[in-house]
């Protein structure tokens, strides 16, 4: 079924932030600027970065990030690296696998996540980070 990009955001808002270290107890988000969280600022991008990758290997995904998405945010310096996703305050980074995970369940793809062993951890291995 085709998923709308709103209608997927909304799946995904709903996964995502209910795990997010940065979400209140209130259930907001924590941030200083709600707005400025990469995964939601750049959805339109992300969606189409993980809907154009067709693979069993969740790196082509990694690949697609860093392409379409990185490359236009605002928080990536000029030499590719990104303070945000070192100190680990970027929500689509951290949270990777459940994000592609979420809209593989949303548009009926998947990937082979095997090579993450046994209850695969939400956060993504520090070795495959964008
Ligand atoms: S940082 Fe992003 S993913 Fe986390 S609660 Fe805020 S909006 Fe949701
Ligand atoms: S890892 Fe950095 S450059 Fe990439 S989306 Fe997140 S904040 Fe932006």
């Amino acid at each position: 079924m085709e998923r709308s990009l709103a209608e997927l955001e909304a799946i995904v808002r709903n996964k995502i932030c209910a795990v997010c270290t940065e979400r209140t107890v209130a259930g907001n988000c924590g941030l200083e600027e709600p707005s400025s969280c990469a995964l939601f600022r750049l959805f339109p991008e992300v969606a189409k970065a993980i809907r154009s990758v067709k693979s069993d290997d969740i790196n082509q995904y990694i690949d697609a990030i860093r392409a379409n998405v990185c490359s236009i945010c605002t928080d990536r310096a000029a030499d590719g690296s990104c303070e945000t996703r070192q100190e680990v305050r970027c929500a689509l980074d951290a949270y990777l696998i459940p994000v592609v995970d979420a809209i593989e369940e949303a548009t009926g793809m998947s990937f082979d996540r095997t090579f993450l062993g046994a209850g695969a951890p939400v956060r993504i291995r520090p070795e495959i980070r964008l």
